[in-house]
């Protein structure tokens, strides 16, 4: 054997890197874990060095945002908000960050978005599942003080105005999502899909390199509407199917309020999905597209561009934005829809 410096480095130096790495690093696995959180199911799959334990922290960061950010747990955050008084409250900081979140996607929305419809979401039972149609006096009265602007956040404290309460369901989830999708990240994960209830967060393609296939509920019937296949992107849906109820009249009165009328979003849209790199602007947008309604979110979207949308209108029609047009795969029951492709006007 010929030794000499070039086989230093040709050789034993490359050996000793691979074996250095093989007895530190650990190799890549793959992990499901299910959980109920943040009132619904929870899925995760992951692969990556130690996914399984990976996950369980996963399932601990979200558990610990439930105890912070819930609405109706005495000890959170945003019920100490609530039930202020008018006093001023000191937050931490990462809740300081998700109200000033959903405070700049309110202003974004002109509104659309408002963490401040509590009152009325309650009113109409949407939060006990006592469901009622509360009288237009009611109404009336609850909206006055809904409002974003009477939040005041400053660094890490925050007031609201008398008769102000928030909720920051339209997008908590999404923002935890983020959160979770970082932090397994972070922890060498180069594949995982983290699905909160419809908020949907992918990391990198499948573990075989195929996209991820996520499917579109059927606001009318079972099943999906269709398949989205993304890679390292959040697809988030806001469907008037979620939660809802029938009075006697065969009225169906949804969970999605418009912040305008105190009514449930009548605005001629039954879902709306919308995909981007970040889940909690794909959450906050989902909501408030879909009071807003097909034409007023198809020029938002011409206005900032930075995500995909997916809308379902009353009729059963579809309209997608044209990013999604070769990602979307009707399923093969509904191929006789009308689908129609929003794009940028052209000059
Ligand atoms: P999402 O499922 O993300 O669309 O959020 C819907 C939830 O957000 C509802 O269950 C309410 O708690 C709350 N919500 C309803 N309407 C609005 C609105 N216009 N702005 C903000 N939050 C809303
Ligand atoms: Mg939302």
């Amino acid at each position: 054997m010929r030794v000499n410096g070039k086989w230093y480095f040709h050789c034993l130096i490359p050996a000793l890197l691979l074996l250095a790495l093989c007895g530190c690093g650990k190799s890549a696995e793959s992990a499901e874990h299910s959980f109920f959180a943040l009132d619904t199911y929870i899925t995760m799959q992951a692969t990556g060095p130690d996914a399984e334990a990976v996950l369980m922290a996963a399932e601990e960061q979200m558990q610990a945002r439930e105890r912070q950010w819930s609405v109706t747990n005495p000890d959170s955050e945003i019920y100490a908000i609530n039930h202020s008084d008018g006093n001023m409250v000191e937050i931490s900081l990462d809740t300081a960050k998700l109200i000033q979140f959903a405070l700049d996607m309110s202003a974004q929305t002109d509104g659309a978005l408002d963490p401040t419809i509590y009152p009325v979401l309650t009113a109409w039972g949407f939060t006990t599942g006592s469901y009622q149609v509360p009288d237009q006096d009611t109404i009336d009265e609850l909206l006055s003080a809904v409002d974003y602007r009477n939040i005041h956040l400053k660094d890490s404290s925050v007031t609201i105005e008398d008769g102000v309460q928030i909720d920051l369901g339209a997008v908590a989830k999404g923002y935890i999502g983020d959160e979770v999708a970082d932090l397994l990240r972070e922890q060498g994960v180069t594949s995982a899909l983290i699905n909160l209830g419809g908020n949907v967060q992918t990391i990198g393609t499948k573990p075989d390199g195929s996209l991820w296939r996520i499917g579109v509920r059927n606001p009318f019937a079972d099943g999906n509407l269709g398949v989205l296949q993304v890679e390292d992107m959040a697809v988030v849906t806001s469907g008037g199917y979620e939660r809802y109820f029938t009075d006697e009249a065969g009225n169906t009165y949804w969970h999605i309020i418009d912040p305008k009328t105190g009514y449930p979003a009548d605005s001629g849209l039954v879902s709306v999905t919308v995909a981007a790199s970040e889940g909690k602007r794909c959450d906050a947008l989902s909501t408030a597209l879909f009071v807003m309604g097909p034409e007023q979110a198809a020029d938002y979207w011409r206005s900032c561009g930075d995500f995909e949308m997916l809308l379902v209108l009353a009729d059963g029609d579809i309209w997608l934005t044209d990013g999604l047009n070769n990602t979307f795969t009707l399923s093969e029951k509904d191929t006789n829809r009308e689908v129609t492709v929003i794009r940028h006007e052209t000059k």
